[in-house]
């Protein structure tokens, strides 16, 4: 299998496990010059990027070249199971308290139905009346879509079935013209050990079709954000006030409907919902091991209340990439480039010629330990790795190759955005509006059959953390990706992906701390500052407003954090 791949073979791409998938992503890999792969009815292993829907099984980790990238991380999908996401935050909740207070307070079907009878009761027996009127929304844990789901106000009118979550409902969502909407944020993680996290700056907002109210609990298209159930709804083409035909807008949307009601107080939503990201992310950084040449793509979905708190209600593993309307098309195509451009996948060939004569160091970091649990050094012999039963020679290390040479990825963040500016020139095509066999325009989070329980022997002997210099060596080695790009100089922006964790890189090759009470520490710190900022800004009502208001609280907010360079400020366009 020696001389496998030629340099300067196009970069190929492969789609679950049959080449279906969804059509805004074949349109961008096709406009990066990439090739789908065709190995579906055979063994082939000639491919670059495998984009998956669900979780890969574990033994595809083991198996990774330097060449080959995945968009799932070996156990990154525990927070995308409604019951999974809602452990992890219950459990933080009770190491660092009211911080992690922004999930609404949920119970476990049916493990926990006791519980909530005996919270029923309680809130029956209630002095305050809203208390006893209190609506709950029961999910299956497994669906996606809003199937399944249902609201109700009295413990008899819940129907038991399979596995699920009651949740308390926000019953007072912030209302746009008299509609229910919740965001979709999109982030990317390249890397749980250290976490490193990125948020893309566009986003969309997905509405209710019937405008909210409490006293129909029943009409999913008043209550239910979900885009799948409201494009059947009956007033999805009707040209609602305000909202307009459809039932998604941009965040750009949402940021100057907000302003002129709010003022700066919308400002700190964002960098709430910023903080909500990064405690979510870190309850499960722990339970995740090093791993390389792997990312996770990940759909946030936050509903904000009438006092503008952020509420997380889940994370999708695959978010939808279908694009149905205008905004779809507006927020996601330009997102995919970038974030293929901030993954460092190149443009159209592997880009291995480059990469000659580079040394580099193991890439099976994630799986080649000794079995003392130490990693074999980065030596000449370690470019010959076991593949199944089949040994393979592997190419040198690729540096961060056709978009980003190592420089740039380290922290130079304006040649790292000229690069995406090259994207940006492309020539666009005509969107293909639907995919018959893909499935682009739903949700997945994680299900029964592909979640990863920690029984799971993707990597057992990793113990975790800093203790050995073994495991020192592993981390390290983890955010040193095939292709040069080295995570732990993550660059702070690449087009509109804002690094959101860590807030500043030391540019050298020092590994940051990996310390939970550390981080949650600096996040609370971050959400004190931003909240000054805003506080300080609005008592100047001289001040300046709209975008140069922007630009002033993101000068007054580094320099409550004392961050000097590489500290990027996430927020939606304006
Ligand atoms: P699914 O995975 O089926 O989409 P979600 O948890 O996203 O399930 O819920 C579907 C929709 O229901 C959300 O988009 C939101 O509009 C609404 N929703 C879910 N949970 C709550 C809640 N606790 N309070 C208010 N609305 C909620």
């Amino acid at each position: 299998m020696e001389g496998c791949y030629n340099d300067d073979e196009p970069f190929i791409y492969r789609l679950n496990d049959n080449g279906s998938g969804p059509s805004l992503l074949v349109k961008i890999c096709a406009e990066r010059g990439w090739r789908m792969y065709q190995g579906y009815s055979g063994n082939e292993d000639r491919w670059n990027l495998w984009w998956r829907t669900s979780a890969f099984p574990s033994a595809c980790y083991k198996t990774l070249g330097d060449w080959q990238f995945m968009n799932h991380i070996p156990k990154g999908g525990s927070i995308c199971r409604k019951d999974g996401l809602s452990r992890l935050l219950r459990c933080m909740r009770r190491i660092y308290g009211s911080i992690y207070d922004f999930s609404p307070p949920c119970y476990h079907l049916p493990l926990e139905y006791a519980k909530l009878v005996s919270e029923f009761s309680r809130l029956r027996r209630s002095e305050d009346e809203t208390a006893s009127n209190v609506v709950w929304i029961h999910k299956p844990v497994a669906q996606s879509q809003g199937r399944g789901i249902f609201l109700f106000r009295s413990i008899c009118e819940m129907r038991c079935g399979s596995s699920a979550v009651v949740q308390r409902y926000i019953e007072r969502p912030l209302l746009i013209a008299g509609y229910k909407f919740d965001l979709r944020l999109y982030v990317c993680v390249p890397g749980y050990r250290p976490l490193t996290a990125y948020m893309y700056a566009e986003g969309l907002a997905r509405f209710g079709t019937d405008k909210y109210t409490l006293t129909d609990i029943h009409n999913p298209y008043r209550h239910l954000t979900n885009s799948s159930l409201n494009k059947s709804g009956p007033r999805y083409a009707e040209c609602k006030d305000r909202i307009g035909s459809g039932c998604k807008w941009t965040l750009k949307q949402v940021r100057r409907a907000l302003i002129g009601r709010w003022g700066a107080a919308e400002w700190l939503v964002w960098q709430r919902i910023r903080a909500l990201v990064t405690l979510t992310l870190l309850a499960q950084a722990a339970g995740t091991p090093p791993a390389r040449n792997c990312f996770e793509f990940y759909g946030f979905d936050v509903l904000l209340d009438d006092s503008l708190k952020p509420w997380l209600i889940e994370v999708n593993l695959s978010p939808a990439l279908g694009a149905d309307c205008e905004a779809d098309v507006t927020v996601k195509q330009p997102m995919l480039h970038e974030l293929f451009d901030l993954l460092g996948l190149p443009m159209k060939h592997t880009g291995l010629s480059l990469l000659q004569g580079q040394n580099h160091v193991n890439i099976h970091s994630y799986c080649s330990e000794d079995e003392g649990g130490i990693s074999r050094p980065a030596t000449a012999s370690s470019a010959t790795v076991r593949r199944g039963t089949r040994w393979r020679r592997r190419r040198p290390m690729p540096i961060h190759c056709v978009t980003l040479p190592p420089s740039t990825v380290g922290c130079d963040s304006e040649k790292a955005t000229d690069t995406s500016e090259t994207t940006k020139e492309l020539n666009i095509g005509q969107l293909s509006m639907s995919s018959p066999e893909s499935s682009d325009n739903s949700d997945v989070q994680s299900t029964p059959s592909v979640a990863i329980t920690s029984s799971d022997s993707v990597d057992e002997s990793w113990k975790g953390g800093y203790a050995t210099a073994a495991s020192r060596r592993r981390m390290l080695s983890a955010c040193s990706w095939g292709n040069g790009v080295q995570w732990h100089r993550a660059t702070g922006r690449m087009g509109q992906w804002v690094r959101i964790y860590p807030h500043t890189v030391s540019g050298d090759d020092q590994l940051p701390m990996e310390d939970a009470r550390e981080s949650v520490a600096q996040v609370s710190k971050f959400l004190r500052a931003a909240r000054e900022v805003v506080r300080e800004g609005a008592r100047d009502t001289r001040g300046p407003r709209d975008a140069a208001r922007d630009a002033a609280f993101e000068v007054a907010l580094r320099k409550k954090l004392e961050y000097r360079n590489n500290f990027e400020v996430w927020l939606p366009p304006f």
